[in-house]
């Protein structure tokens, strides 16, 4: 039986029994889109962040191009973000017709350095869009001083990092407002497409509920080139269910995390430290590096164990047609990073044994 990344078939069957429950309530409702669960969840999940607002979208693509443009982000604004990222994080600033800058990493965590974002500032920059990598929390206070001294705007994509905690205060409640994804894998994940904005700002909150809805303010009477972007009830409702289990999740990730960095010794493997403060980890992925990363994959795939690599290639290495502004020194730790890392299986449903298992595996290589 081979170790997955993800086993959603293992999760509790109360868990599953009270989703099969909102599943049948939402059918016979005969309300599918946008209606008092999509209201409800809003409600809950800016409650559980901390945020005044929340805003259900379709996907964490999407809210991330919702967060920009009703942040008024759009043609010309340069948004500052990390080149090690999943693709999607520069995707939503293109689709916002804002021009990505992508700036390099800190080695030591994969999340994006400070110093690399200030390479990145010309007279043309608007905003930072922080992404919580892996689901970290880094140093928020650099970040909001950063922003404060050249009068930029910040932005997370949260789409890593539910429940993730700095000082007390949520990621997706730092900056002017966040994007979260609720993608099956993550560690608040739906049925299906899902995802969120959260803000503290009246004036975003009531744009991107527009622009989720074709721009609509009154019913067929659009001010705004909106998009199609609206959340399903039966996704909400599934998310109300799963949210009530998250904290018990994160909990359990925390701990097979914690000994995953105990017991893996091995000196060929350079397994990426815990951040000062337990609470800033929620550990969506667990990430080691190896300089021999390709045959460690294989290795462990011979002995029944599934990893992944996040990412392979970091954004400016693509293969798409177009090119991206960066740090005008390089990105070469995101480029080292991207060769070096692997991500092993830290799902909540693992079992104790099975984290022993990859340990040994780990430490055999
Ligand atoms: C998953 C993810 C996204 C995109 O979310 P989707 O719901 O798949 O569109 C964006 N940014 C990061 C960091 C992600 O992990």
């Amino acid at each position: 039986m081979t170790i997955l990344m993800n086993d959603f078939s293992r999760e509790p069957e109360a868990l599953h029994a009270a989703m099969e429950q909102a599943f049948g309530e939402v059918m016979r409702s005969g309300w599918y889109i946008l209606g008092k669960r999509v209201e409800a969840f809003e409600e809950a999940w800016a409650t559980y962040c901390g945020t005044q607002y929340a805003v259900g979208v379709g996907n964490g693509m999407d809210a991330i191009e919702i967060m920009l443009r009703a942040s008024d982000i759009g043609a010309g604004d340069e948004v500052i973000t990390s080149s090690l990222t999943a693709f999607a994080t520069v995707l939503g600033i293109t689709r916002a017709g804002a021009i990505p800058v992508l700036a390099d990493i800190d080695p030591e965590s994969g999340l994006m350095s400070v110093a690399s974002a200030e390479r990145c500032i010309t007279t043309n920059t608007k905003a930072v869009l922080l992404v919580h990598l892996y689901g970290q929390v880094g140093d928020m206070p650099a970040w909001e001083n950063l922003c404060a001294q050249h009068d930029l705007l910040l932005f997370e994509d949260a789409a890593q990092a539910h429940g993730a905690r700095y000082a007390n205060k949520m990621a997706g409640s730092f900056g002017k407002a966040a994007a979260f994804s609720f993608y099956p894998t993550k560690n608040l994940g739906a049925l299906g497409d899902a995802g969120c904005i959260t803000t503290n700002d009246a004036e975003i909150f009531e744009m991107a509920k527009r622009l989720r809805n074709y721009g609509q303010s009154n019913r067929y009477e659009h001010t705004e080139l909106g998009l199609n972007s609206r959340l399903d009830e039966v996704q909400a409702a599934l998310l109300q269910v799963r949210l009530q289990w998250l904290d018990a999740f994160t909990q359990r990730r925390k701990e097979i995390a914690e000994r995953l960095l105990k017991g893996i010794t091995n000196p060929k493997i350079h397994v990426l430290q815990a951040p000062k403060t337990k609470d800033a980890h929620v550990y969506h992925l667990f990430v080691v590096r190896c300089a021999q990363r390709n045959a460690l994959q294989t290795y462990l795939t011979e002995q029944g164990i599934q990893t992944l690599i996040h990412y392979p290639i970091p954004v400016h290495l693509q293969p798409c047609e177009r090119s991206f502004n960066t740090d005008p020194q390089g990105l070469q730790w995101a480029e080292q990073f991207a060769a070096t890392c692997i991500s092993l299986p830290c799902h909540p449903q693992l079992s104790d044994e099975e984290v022993e298992k990859i340990i040994r595996a780990m430490n055999a290589f």
